[in-house]
């Protein structure tokens, strides 16, 4: 792929998007339809949305410098142009016109939504406010760029500003053999090889507030930590204010009570206080639990140290619930790897879900070419449809089609083990929306699927963790709600939905690895073909769920901060953070011998984007509640009964945002959400 070809493709892209969105604001009289308004807006940037994303993808799974130089270059201009959509009068004017006609007061089902959703769209980002408050709000949002941008430089200087060298070995006792390498690594890239280096970085300071037996480098290390967006040059305490004050003054700007009711009004929670309902629920109900284990940790603590039962230090809560789990729980996640070759996972998590649907999945060779321009084929494992080779990007991905019966639904590429050239994590993600088309037929999607795991070693293939299974069906569920989207306007198409309801697919595909039935189905010993023995599956369940009322009680708590800050911003811009962390919110968490400095300084998923995760963390535990409450089905009427399993798909996966997320939900589920199934799968209840 040559970086050079980017540019005038994008440009040219870019030119005739505008060139489309010029004609667009002249469409008048019988030009208001359904086809040419809203039809017509949303394929105006169809051309530059697949080409932008393409170079989005590469830009992932084929870094180099070119590629980031290129990227860099037209992201500015990119940026612009869609944001210049929803404030532009003109296009506003051509939707208000085209709303009032006899044809838009008519619309029925899909193509009503459509044009809510669109409406609703550019409301949301100020359209319809008078050209006094467009400007204040234009100017708003120009310095929450700023201000959290900022806000997320301060975290990451603040954190990079920290080390400290370790020359004698024995204050790192206890850490895994894995940590001391990094930190002799780190010590030696400073050009100090005979020591030791700790830095701020999760992996680094993290095994040593774990793992590390010397009390005073683990306090040495939390207070470190507790320093992070709060010392000196580096302190956000005013921008924390700034960014409340800005938020809240936009969320009354375009109508709502505060900035909470401003995010929450399109998702399932709809206003702030119901989030924040559900968020003091469920703290209510496992407070109990959450005091118990406080306790059980103080005693524990005190048990190993001889000593009497007293309050913990926060340096101390890592190290000891660590320490706890393994002499309770002593459960190596390395030990099932044998179970999950990655071959063996994918082509069974396949079948699983294709009886579970009613879908197929077939895999189709692939070409690489390489820089020099040489081929190769690669042929596919069975079930292999015969056609002609797909070109991939490099050598390790894999093609595959998604049918059901005779209907190609859609195609998928996977890209699993990492390189230098490509970002971490895992993720999908999509080139082509498909679906049903005016003359009855069905275009295919097209989506992708990556991962980072533990690559093949010696030609052997590679042996996964479960935490690495867990996350390819994950990302199966994602990729799933695009593939079997049935809906045929694109933009409601999809994972395009509500963001407290998108990730009710993906972590609801991570139930079935955890079920003896269907790990039955995929997790063969790569040797001799045998199930994973029930007693480690029992393992790995008990230790799961270790201190769970602790890990759920801290998802809240942040949620709880989050919800505050949002709902009572007028309140608590001015007020002393650290007095609202330390009293305020002392029932949800753990106690400590000391008072500490409030978590709102160094949040970078509420503070680092202009919205972010804003008001909106609740939406972690949401989820886990939505597929929590699906899955009981699943529990109730078999875990292979592919029966619910087309129910999921025809009322949920097939859906995409055509119908409200709650409405999905509950055709379903035949009721409204109830949050006890995730406090029972939890051992909580
Ligand atoms: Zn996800």
């Amino acid at each position: 792929m040559q970086s050079s070809a980017i540019e005038p493709d994008i440009r040219e892209a870019l030119k005739q998007a505008q060139a489309r969105i010029e004609a667009f604001k002249k469409l008048s009289g019988p030009q208001l339809s359904y086809a040419h308004v809203l039809l017509g807006f949303e394929s105006a940037t169809k051309d530059l949305s697949r080409a932008w994303g393409l170079v989005g993808h590469l830009d992932s799974v084929l870094n180099s410098p070119d590629l980031r130089k290129t990227y860099n270059a037209l992201l500015p201009e990119v940026t612009a142009f869609y944001t210049s959509l929803t404030l532009d009068p003109d296009i506003w004017q051509v939707f208000k016109n085209y709303a009032n006609t006899a044809e838009a007061k008519s619309l029925q089902g899909i193509k009503r939504r459509f044009l809510e959703e669109t409406i609703a769209d550019f409301e949301e980002n100020g359209a319809s406010l008078p050209p006094e408050e467009k400007k204040r709000l234009a100017e708003i949002n120009a310095a929450l760029a700023e201000k959290t941008q900022k806000y997320s430089e301060n975290v990451l200087d603040s954190t990079n500003d920290w080390e400290i060298f370790i020359d004698d070995e024995n204050q790192l006792k206890g850490l895994p053999p894995s940590a001391l390498a990094l930190a002799k690594q780190s010590a030696t890239t400073k050009s100090r090889p005979d020591s030791w280096r700790i830095t701020l970085q999760q992996p680094s300071v993290f095994p040593v507030l774990q793992y590390g037996e010397d009390a005073a480098l683990r306090q040495k290390c939390w207070e470190a930590l507790s320093q992070v967006g709060y010392k000196g040059k580096w302190d956000n305490t005013l921008l924390v204010s700034e960014i409340l004050s800005l938020r809240d003054e936009k969320a009354r700007l375009l109508g709502r009570k505060h900035f909470a009711d401003f995010t929450t009004a399109r998702r399932m929670a709809q206003t702030g206080d119901q989030a924040l309902k559900f968020i003091e629920d469920m703290a209510v109900r496992i407070r109990p639990k959450f005091e118990q284990e406080v306790e059980e940790l103080e005693q524990y603590r005190s048990k190993i140290e001889k000593d009497a039962v007293r309050i913990l230090h926060p340096w101390e809560f890592g190290f000891y619930s660590e320490k706890m789990r393994r002499e309770y729980h002593g459960f190596d996640d390395e030990a099932l790897r044998p179970w999950f070759p990655v071959e063996g996972v994918i082509a069974g998590m396949f079948k699983l879900f294709g009886n579970l649907f009613g879908i197929q999945v077939v895999a189709r060779d692939t070409i690489y070419v390489d820089a020099t321009g040489k081929a190769e084929v690669f042929k596919a494992a069975a079930p292999r449809v015969e056609n002609s080779p797909v070109s991939v990007w490099h050598p390790e991905v894999r093609f595959y089609e998604v049918y059901d019966g005779s209907r190609h639904l859609g195609s998928f590429y996977t890209d699993w083990f990492p390189r230098e050239s490509k970002r971490g994590g895992a993720w999908m993600n999509f080139f082509r929306t498909g679906g049903p088309r005016p003359d009855g037929s069905f275009a295919p999607h097209l989506g992708l699927m990556c991962g980072n795991f533990t690559p093949p070693v010696n030609g052997q293939q590679a042996l996964l963790t479960h935490d690495e299974v867990t996350t390819v069906f994950h990302e199966f569920g994602h990729l799933l709600h695009h593939l079997l989207s049935e809906v045929e306007v694109e933009s409601l198409s999809g994972v395009r939905v509500a963001w407290d309801f998108v990730e009710l697919p993906s972590q609801l595909l991570e139930n079935w690895c955890w079920e003896e039935e269907s790990l039955a189905l995929f997790a063969r010993h790569h040797q001799n073909g045998e199930k994973l023995p029930s007693d480690l599956l029992k393992k790995l369940d008990a230790a799961s769920n270790f201190r769970a009322a602790s890990q759920c009680m801290r998802q809240l708590c942040f949620s709880k901060l989050d919800l505050d800050l949002h709902i009572r911003a007028n309140e608590l811009k001015n007020a002393d953070l650290d007095k609202h962390w330390n009293d305020a919110m002392a029932s949800w968490q753990t106690r400590t011998s000391q008072r500490v400095p409030s978590m709102a300084r160094r949040f970078s998923h509420l503070f680092s984007d202009a919205t972010g995760y804003a008001a909106g963390y609740y939406s972690y535990k949401w989820a886990e509640a939505l597929e929590a409450d699906a899955f009981t089905r699943f529990l109730k009427e078999g875990v292979l009964n592919s029966k619910v399993g087309r129910e999921l798909r025809e009322k949920v996966l097939s859906k995409g945002n055509s119908e409200p997320a709650d409405q999905i939900f509950r055709d379903f589920m035949g009721r409204n959400l109830d949050s006890e199934a995730v406090l029972v799968r939890d051992g909580l209840a």
